[in-house]
């Protein structure tokens, strides 16, 4: 018999207690970080195998997956390149910014 998986509700008492991820995306909200970039990730969708692992990765939680492929929200992105160091397929591309 397979036993039942164990799932368990995290309450975050205060904000001291969040994850940081969790924290900073009030201010997210609030704060068009995208504005702070000053290289832009660039997915080269021949490429891309769609797996996800961008978007896991995303410290700013700026990749949405539409239609299984993954789209950056530049509005949010702070060019940071964790995305494109974590593709498998370095079809991530890191293009200066235009401004
Ligand atoms: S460059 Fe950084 S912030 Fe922008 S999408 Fe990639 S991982 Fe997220
Ligand atoms: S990590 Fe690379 S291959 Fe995987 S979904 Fe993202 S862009 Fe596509």
């Amino acid at each position: 018999m397979t036993k039942k998986k164990e799932t368990k509700k995290i309450v975050f008492r205060s904000e001291s207690e969040m994850p940081v991820t969790a924290m900073s995306l009030g201010s997210m909200l609030h704060n068009k970080t995208g504005a702070w970039r000053n290289i832009r990730p660039e997915v080269d969708r021949a490429k891309c195998i769609q797996c996800g692992i961008c978007w896991k990765f995303c410290p700013d939680v700026s990749i949405d997956i539409v239609d299984n492929w993954p789209v950056v929200d530049y509005d949010f992105c702070k060019g940071c390149g964790i995305c494109a160091e974590e593709c498998p397929t370095k079809c991530i591309v890191m293009v200066e910014e235009v401004k």
